[in-house]
Order: structure tokens, then C-alpha cells, then sequence
């Protein structure tokens, strides 16, 4: 699809908005998850045979849209997930950002839908961070969740790839994911319900995933538990992932397993950082299928030693209990163990340019 080559230049309309209920510094002290919103946000337009065209830095406000825009019948849209974290020099930065840029890209093209250059999916985000900077959460451990996203506009009802866009960044200030900022998740595997066909979209972060996602979810909720798990959709035999969070199992000699990309599952940039740092240690990694029976078994013979589920939101958390319709296991002790609170502590330290950076994730805002 075509891309605009010329540079592209952001309009800037600044607007303060009032919190509708607490004050700004009331909402950042204690913001939740994804309820509260900063006062900005990027929106760039695409138009089939123009490219990408009109980014505007300007109040963040509700969206005309068409009654017949496609994406509200056919669900062409994707979206991407990051965080700007406050360094501890004080400045900011983003983690790996053109690895959510390419993530997007390769949805994009799953889903019918323009790519968009990198360079200008960074600095979107870039120059929504710049205005709304004196929203970032004061709480410990609080971070920007930045949620840029796309969808089909065109008004149009036949199906097929729709001629015009839009792309959006939005912001919101965040504390921990889990209310609880639990320790460790309990986890329910879903015996009904896939949520990945290979051939189909798991590998893509598109919204349709979501909806697919929230019946099972809920029914993890009901059973008392904090995430569901799916399995492969073919065999019903294979672990794959959390609704948004990938999973690792850690073994008592030491050696680390997560399940393979193969197209069902999203490719988390958590997940390849830890495994680049797990590899750095020297560490026996290895990226292979994993069965829901052996993990059964391996959490009641001991050789199961932790599990963690990791993703931007989440960071890295342990799974502590587990189970079905017909098991139910404890990993461990049921709490996070060693290697689980070091990779959170490194991987936090990295994004917080409190420890070394070697593979230059940082971007500094
Ligand atoms: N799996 C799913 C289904 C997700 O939605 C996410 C969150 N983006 C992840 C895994 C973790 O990905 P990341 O580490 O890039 O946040």
C-alpha cells in the first residue's frame, strides 16, 4: 500500500482539559489502569493513493466517525501497547519503541491496512509525550501508557480493505496492572473457548483478538481467577499464551522454556527481551512447545519450579496456581521465585535507567 516519502509535520493545537472528578494531581497520585487520560492526541490521516497525510497534535476528543465506517462493521483496526517510563535522572524515555513500530507494521499488513513509516509512529509518540509530559503518574512505579492505534474510516460497506484511515495516539497515566499488585496470578485454563486458529489473526495486534477474548476471560473471573490461559486451538493440548501476556516455564536445572512463535501467539517484546537477557546470563533457553499435561505433571514432580506470565503492562508476574475443568496445580511455593523477581528487577532497572542498557532499548524522550 502506498506510504507518503515526503517528511510529514505536526500541526500543534494545545488544550489543557479539566479531569472530569479529581484534579490532575489527584489522578496521577493513584491513576488505576487505563481509566484516566492525558489532554492530548496525535491523529495522522490516510487516504488510499495520498499516503499518510495531516498529523495533528491537538485536544483529545471524541472522533467522527460514520455510521457505516468499517471498522465498525468488518473490525479493520490494530493497536500497539508501550510505555514512557520516568528515568531515574529524571528525564524520560520509551522501551524498544520501533519493535512495537514493526509489531504494528506486521499487523498492519495482516489486516489489510497501510503500514506506517517507523520514524513517524515514534515521533507520534514522541510529540504527545512532549505535551502532555505533566501527566505522568507521581505514584511509585506509575509509567504513560501510550496506546497508539488504527482503524478503517472509509464509509463503505462492501468488504474489502478499506481506502482511508486514521492513526491515533492516546495516552494514560498508570500505576500497577494487577489491582492487588498481586505477587502471584492464579490462572484458569479455558477448555471452551481458542483464542488463535493458525491461518487466523493471533499473531497480529488486531481488536477482533480482544472481543474473542473477553467470554473466556470472564469466565476466569467467575471461577475466582486473575487471567485465563489458552491452548492450541487444534490439539486443545499445547499452552500458548494469556489474553495479554505470553508465558514462560523455569526448570529446577535451570533451563527456561516458552512456547514457540507459530503464528497463534503474539510475538511480546517483553517476552524477546527476556529471553535476550536470560541468553546474555548463558542461561539454556529454549522456545518450544509445552504441553498442558506436562505442566501438570511438572508442577507436582517439583521439576516445574517457576512460571511467570511477562508483557508491557504486566512487566513480569508470577503464576502461582493453575487450573481446569479437570486439574488444579500450585507452582512452587505459589509465590514469585528467584528468577522471576530477577528478571522483573532487571528488566525494570533497564526501562528506569537504573542498571546498564547493552542492547540499546532505551529511547530516551
Ligand atoms: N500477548 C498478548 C495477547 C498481548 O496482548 C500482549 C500485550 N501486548 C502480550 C502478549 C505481551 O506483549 P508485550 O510484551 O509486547 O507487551
Amino acid at each position: 500500500m502506498v506510504n507518503s516519502a515526503a517528511p510529514i509535520s505536526f500541526r500543534t493545537t494545545p488544550h489543557p482539559a479539566p479531569v472530569p472528578g479529581a484534579t490532575r494531581a489527584e489522578a496521577i497520585a493513584d491513576p488505576g489502569f487505563g481509566t484516566i487520560f492525558t489532554d492530548h492526541m496525535v491523529v495522522i490521516e490516510y487516504t488510499a493513493g495520498k499516503g499518510w497525510h495531516d498529523a495533528t497534535v491537538g485536544p483529545r476528543q471524541p472522533i467522527p466517525l460514520d455510521p457505516a465506517a468499517a471498522v465498525l462493521h468488518y473490525a479493520q483496526e490494530i493497536f500497539e501497547g508501550l510505555k514512557a517510563y520516568r528515568l531515574a535522572d529524571g528525564g524520560m524515555a520509551l522501551f524498544r519503541p520501533t519493535e512495537n513500530a514493526a509489531r504494528f507494521n506486521r499487523s498492519a499488513q495482516r489486516l489489510a491496512m497501510p503500514t506506517l513509516p517507523q520514524d513517524l509512529f515514534v515521533e507520534a509518540i514522541r510529540q504527545l509525550v512532549a505535551v502532555d509530559k505533566d501527566w505522568f503518574p507521581s505514584v511509585e512505579g506509575g509509567s504513560l501508557y501510550i496506546r497508539p492505534f488504527m482503524f478503517a474510516s472509509e464509509a463503505f460497506l462492501g468488504v474489502r480493505p478499506a481506502r482511508q484511515f486514521k492513526f491515533v495516539v492516546i495516552a494514560s497515566p498508570v500505576g500497577n496492572y494487577f489491582k492487588s499488585g498481586a505477587p502471584a496470578v492464579s490462572i484458569w485454563i479455558s477448555s471452551d473457548y481458542a483464542r488463535a486458529a493458525p491461518g487466523g489473526t493471533g499473531a497480529a495486534k488486531c481488536g477482533g483478538n480482544y472481543a474473542a477474548s473477553l467470554v473466556p476471560q470472564a469466565e476466569a473471573i467467575a471461577r475466582g481467577h486473575d487471567q485465563v490461559v489458552f491452548l492450541d486451538a487444534a490439539e486443545h493440548k499445547w499452552v500458548e499464551e494469556l489474553g495479554g501476556m505470553n508465558l514462560f516455564f523455569v526448570m529446577d536445572d535451570g533451563q527456561v522454556v516458552t512456547p514457540p512463535l507459530t503464528g497463534t501467539i503474539l510475538p511480546g517484546i517483553t517476552r524477546d527481551s527476556l529471553l535476550q537477557l536470560l541468553r546474555d546470563e548463558g542461561r539454556a533457553v529454549s522456545e518450544e512447545p509445552y504441553s498442558v499435561q506436562q505442566w501438570q505433571d511438572d508442577a507436582r514432580s517439583g521439576r516445574l519450579v517457576e512460571c511467570f506470565a511477562c508483557g508491557t503492562a504486566a512487566v513480569v508476574t508470577a503464576v502461582g496456581n493453575v487450573a481446569g475443568e479437570d486439574t488444579e496445580f500450585t507452582i512452587g511455593s505459589g509465590q514469585a521465585g528467584p528468577l522471576t523477581n530477577h528478571l522483573r528487577a532487571q528488566l525494570t532497572g533497564i526501562q528506569r535507567g537504573e542498571q546498564p542498557d547493552p542492547h540499546s532499548w532505551i529511547l530516551r524522550l
